[in-house]
């Protein structure tokens, strides 16, 4: 896809399922195709109906959608590939009412297909640790009062996150916002000796032996102290808000970490052009997904 960024160059370009395929076998492997279940590049065979392969060493067959999140589905890659391009195109998300009137399947599927994307870019992105100026917060997703920071906050979700400035966001629900709970979280995704701002919560405080830390006395309403600050964290915090409540409508407690992992994904992929952000996704299907994963 070029510069056109309509569903109209879509279809031009994956106007049935071999196109859809092609690109796969393409995106994939390039002219050599590798037996999934083996490894081998040698002597591959093409069936003739032009999908199916057999490795000769393995002597095994496979297609392209072998062991991918399109294995056991029986949505057309044409309806997929229609996904990845309008969630591309979608600065918000998609709600799964919306798909189901878009693919013309039920609101069910629309919803399955939906949720295994998301499990997929929950569990198939990138390991780099965030670095650079990186600035750390929580917040509270659900229940009904407004609920204090730790305390009072029982039937809210609490969910963490860190952002790099200028760079990639990385958020999670958790289970509560104890240092115990964050702290090895923080070691995970954020590299050693980066420069940490955060508010003055005592989950952070010990951070200092691992990482250069800057603490804004919110406490005391001081919100901006020269560079240190966490606004860039809550700004992501009310744009996840915004989706979580616009778009998707209250989603329940156990589906968030993938409503999380999808508004990762789009914070992380801002400034890349429809056609990156498609491609990115279609590069992430080789991930097996079953029901019991979903629900
Ligand atoms: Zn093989």
């Amino acid at each position: 896809m070029s510069k056109n960024n309509s569903l109209l160059y879509f279809f031009k370009q994956f106007p049935d399922e071999k196109s859809c395929r092609k690109y796969l076998e393409e995106r994939k492997w390039g002219n050599n195709p590798v037996c999934p279940h083996c490894g081998s590049s040698q002597k591959i065979y093409r069936y003739k109906d032009d999908k199916t392969f057999k490795c000769a060493c393995c002597n095994k067959q496979f297609k392209v959608t072998t062991k991918t999140i399109y294995e056991n589905s029986n949505i057309p890659l044409q309806k997929w590939f229609l996904t990845f391009y309008l969630i591309s195109l979608s600065k918000k998300g998609i709600s799964s009412i919306e798909l189901s009137k878009t693919l013309d399947i039920t609101q069910k599927s629309a919803w399955y297909l939906l949720h295994k994307i998301r499990y997929m870019l929950q569990h198939n992105d990138s390991d780099n640790q965030l670095k650079g100026i990186v600035e750390c917060d929580e917040t509270y997703f659900g229940g009904k009062k407004k609920g204090k920071r730790g305390r009072g906050s029982e039937n809210k979700t609490p969910i963490f996150g860190a952002v790099q400035r200028k760079g990639r966001l990385s958020i999670s629900p958790v289970k509560d916002t104890k240092r115990k709970t964050l702290e090895p979280i923080i070691h995970k995704v954020i590299k050693e000796n980066t420069h940490i701002m955060s508010d003055e919560w005592h989950a952070y405080r010990k951070l200092d032996s691992n990482y250069e830390h800057s603490v804004v006395k919110h406490r005391i309403k001081e919100y901006v102290r020269g560079d240190v600050h966490t606004n860039t964290i809550e700004g992501a915090w009310s744009h996840l808000k915004r989706s979580l409540m616009g778009t998707y409508h209250r989603p329940s407690k156990e589906h968030l970490d993938k409503y999380c992992a999808e508004f990762q994904f789009n914070y992380n992929t801002r400034n890349n052009s429809p056609e990156i952000k498609f491609r990115k996704t279609i590069d992430k299907n080789n991930i097996r997904i079953k029901y019991k994963d979903i629900t």
